[in-house]
């Protein structure tokens, strides 16, 4: 069995407490991997050595294309690499092969497209109104960046941040998810073959109070890069407020799919399924409220229903599962909880609503996919995010409702829309509360297009040409033409 440790500097080291802890696969339950319990004391010395990386000329005075191109080396590794990244994703976190492998091919983009984007960020001549001054801005990197992901889609995630962060030229300290470290930790081997200078790009494994928020704490980070829940976010949230620390937090979401009367009926069947039960639900972009209009929602209802259940349940290395095992005990615990929430709240269950022990199971983690009609909107169903396959059906009359239902929820990750009226599509795509909104279509994600959470799904943006942009500051040089021994009592 593989013993994973913290990397740190260029170099795998032991943790401080010199304890490790099990990784296990989700669908066979068995232990796979051992992964280093980092600490306080873990945290200080990769942030330690981020910054001593981040102050070294090797990294310091390298010219933004050299940067790119070691980005681009790396998206070529990764390439090469996707298929066993996919393998060890589904090992850790039980997500589909066919998913998972597309996933890890598809990562390298960022880096190729953040490397091509490292020389690119330009700053102005402004047009002085001061005469004899001469003014003009220029984008720096801010130090070392805490990069803090979840367990869904370890890699993926990562790349959000750490392509960006890189092309700006920080350097980084990667704490990935307790459950899912493994694909994280064998990417540091592929950074080092890219050629990074040791200390640019940092691991350590272990607990979020253990070792994420000790490294959250320390003041010599400059910032932190976090995906996870909206309560972890908040947590991180504060203690950056103390040190007036800029955060991008990427959390929860409860996103509203809305389908029309007018919509392809058959194609918003399928996206209303790929909502809520593709990677089990487990995605922070599920469409877990389904608003369906009125007159279609019998009907519609009735083909979900036929659909969902013959989705086959099973091996999730398999490449014709449609549903997995639940990543995590606690996530499983957290599903079942709310189905019971659900009925105890007066929701008709009309699919599922229970653990799946069928043929073809291994371990004790599957959950049916589930559907639940007579939900309101104020139901805890609808407004607390679950992360699994649990879908919440809300019946709705006219456009100004289904606005105002969608909007009504803390969260503003995503939203769908199923209509064949452009006019409507613009209309709800502008009035919806969302960061992403997609019309006859969901979850579809690209390096190019900007990601991130209105109210309390989040701050900041990943993904696009702008998010270089939350891995810098901007600063603003006056260099006057000649000297002068101007009254020093007013301002210039
Ligand atoms: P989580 O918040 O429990 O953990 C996320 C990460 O934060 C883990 O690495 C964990 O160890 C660490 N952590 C926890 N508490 C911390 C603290 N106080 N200080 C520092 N680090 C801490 O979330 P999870 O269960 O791993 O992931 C599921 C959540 O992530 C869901 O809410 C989901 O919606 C969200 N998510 C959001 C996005 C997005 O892009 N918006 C993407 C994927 C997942």
């Amino acid at each position: 069995m593989k013993v994973y440790q913290h990397y740190i500097n260029g170099a795998w080291v032991e943790p401080a407490t010199r304890e490790y802890f099990d990784t296990e696969n989700p669908y066979s339950g068995e232990v796979w991997a051992k992964i280093a319990r980092g600490s306080a004391e873990d945290a200080d010395r990769a942030v330690k050595a981020a910054k001593a990386a981040f102050e070294n000329v090797e990294w310091a005075d390298m010219r933004p294309t050299n940067r790119g191109k070691l980005l681009v080396r790396l998206a070529e590794i990764i390439e090469r690499e996707s298929g066993r990244l996919g393998e060890l994703e589904v090992r850790d976190n039980g997500k589909l092969i066919a998913e998972m492998s597309a996933q890890t091919k598809y990562l390298a983009e960022w880096y190729r497209y953040y490397g091509g984007l490292a020389d690119k960020v330009e700053g102005a001549v402004l047009p002085s109104d001061r005469p004899g001054i001469f003014n003009f801005t220029r984008y720096e990197p801010l130090g070392v960046i805490g990069m803090i992901t979840a367990w869904n889609s370890p890699l993926l995630l990562l790349a959000w941040k750490l392509a960006p962060a890189l092309a700006a030229g920080n350097t980084a300290v990667i704490k990935p998810s307790e459950f899912t470290s493994v694909s994280t930790l064998e990417l540091m081997d592929l950074v080092k073959e890219a050629g990074f200078p040791d200390g640019v790009v940092n691991c350590i494994t272990g607990y979020g109070l253990e070792v994420g928020a000790p490294m959250v704490e320390h003041l010599d980070l400059a910032k932190v890069a976090f995906t996870g829940s909206d309560f972890a976010g908040q947590k991180i949230y504060e203690t950056a407020a103390k040190k007036i620390m800029p955060v991008t937090l990427e959390l929860g979401g409860k996103s509203p799919n809305i389908v029309f009367e007018d919509a392809d009926f058959e194609a918003a069947v399928m996206g209303a399924i790929s909502g809520i039960f593709a990677a089990t639900g487990q995605t922070c972009i599920a469409g877990s409220r389904l608003l369906v209009q009125r007159s279609i929602h019998n009907k519609f209802v009735k083909r979900l229903v036929e659909v969902a259940s013959e989705a086959k349940i099973g091996d999730p290395m398999l490449t014709d599962t449609h549903v997995g095992p639940v990543t995590t005990q606690p996530q499983y615990e957290k599903i079942l909880h709310y189905i019971n929430v659900a009925k105890e709240d007066g929701a008709k269950c009309v699919l599922g609503g229970k653990p799946f022990t069928g043929d073809g199971v291994k371990g004790n983690r599957f959950v049916e996919p589930t559907i639940f009609t007579e939900v309101s909107n104020d139901m805890r169903i609808a407004q607390e995010e679950v992360f699994g396959p649990i879908l919440s059906v809300i019946p709705f009359d006219k456009e100004n409702d289904a606005i105002r239902i969608g909007n009504d929820i803390v969260f503003g990750l995503a939203a769908g829309v199923w209509t064949s009226d452009i006019g409507r599509a613009l209309r709800m795509s502008e009035k919806l509360k969302a960061g992403t909104v997609w019309v006859n279509t969901y979850r579809a994600v690209s390096f190019m297009a900007p990601f991130g959470g209105f109210k309390r799904s989040g701050q900041g943006r990943e993904s696009g040409q702008e998010s270089i942009k939350e891995f810098m500051q901007v600063k603003s040089v006056w260099i006057a033409h000649k000297t002068s021994a101007a009254n020093p009592f007013i301002m210039q």
